[in-house]
């Protein structure tokens, strides 16, 4: 089976036909509409080797949404010493596929050290300006995804890398933040920014996984040889905001297992009991 194809049997359609799947549990995945948004989170290490490497991965993809979707790519540098440059920062953090896709023709990319690229119909909306100092809220390429009720693609790669559920964590408005910075052009020069993010270490996102079976709101399958997932960008808020209302640290390793998550801890203790 071909790339394409197995990303029809995982649920991926051409947003603009009128296919059905003929299981119940396919039923909600397969109402494919004009317009429709996929993003795309993957590794390509995981998914190949596949003929024409990540350009026939990213080739497939097309394919298997058809021309009148929209597709999306985290794009952000990995470098925040210098301003970033739409048409010039390497994205290679986020993979050889993500890394090739902004380049291509077509392709437009956010003007952030934040970036997503995007390619179709509502790539001029994703790609708008967003705020550098909320990177992943409602007015950001991946809350536009959601508004838009697009598809999340997972690729070889987890919910440990999914960035919805940052949304998710912006939405639910909690507290802890760990401190970031940019290096911004600002009237010709260079200037530092300083902000704080929702952060921390991200490998209890792999909770969302759990989550989203519970309510058969994920599609499992394989994708050239690499485990994939489908599921809706609604779905995964829904599910995580529900639990985070119980538990705002539910993502939150314990202290003493990584700094990442510490120093979220730590921002917490900064408001004390307040909540
Ligand atoms: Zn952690």
């Amino acid at each position: 089976m071909d790339l394409t194809a197995q990303l029809h049997e995982l649920g991926v359609r051409p947003f603009d036909s009128t296919l059905t799947l003929s299981s119940s549990k396919g039923e909600r995945f397969a109402q494919g509409k004009p317009g429709g948004v996929l993003l795309v989170h993957t590794s390509f290490s995981r998914v190949g080797p596949v003929e024409d490497g990540p350009q026939g991965l990213i080739a497939a993809l097309r394919a298997a949404v058809g021309p009148a979707a929209t597709l999306v790519m985290p794009s952000m540098s990995d470098d925040d010493d210098h301003p970033f440059d739409p048409e010039k920062s390497a994205c290679a953090g986020m993979g050889v596929v993500a890394n090739t896709f902004w380049k291509l023709p077509g392709v437009l990319r956010s003007n952030s050290p934040h970036a997503f690229a995007a390619a179709g119909r509502h790539a001029v909306a994703i790609t708008a300006p967003h705020p550098l100092d909320v990177p992943h809220g409602l007015n950001s390429p991946v809350g536009r995804v959601y508004e838009l009720d697009g598809q999340i693609l997972l690729l070889g790669v987890g919910h440990d890398t999914d960035t919805t559920i940052h949304l998710a964590e912006t939405m639910a408005g909690v507290r802890y933040r760990r401190p970031k910075y940019a290096v911004v052009l600002s009237d010709g020069k260079t200037a530092r920014c300083d902000y704080s993010e929702i952060d921390h270490c991200c490998q209890n996102f792999n909770l969302v996984d759990a989550w989203l079976d519970e309510g058969q709101r994920q599609r499992r399958g394989i994708v050239g040889h690499a485990e994939a997932r489908l599921m809706r960008s609604r779905d995964v808020v829904e599910v995580v905001l529900d639990r985070l209302r119980k538990d705002e640290t539910v993502f939150l390793h314990p202290l003493g297992v990584d700094i990442e998550c510490d120093e979220a801890r730590a921002s917490l203790a900064l408001y004390g009991n307040e909540a």
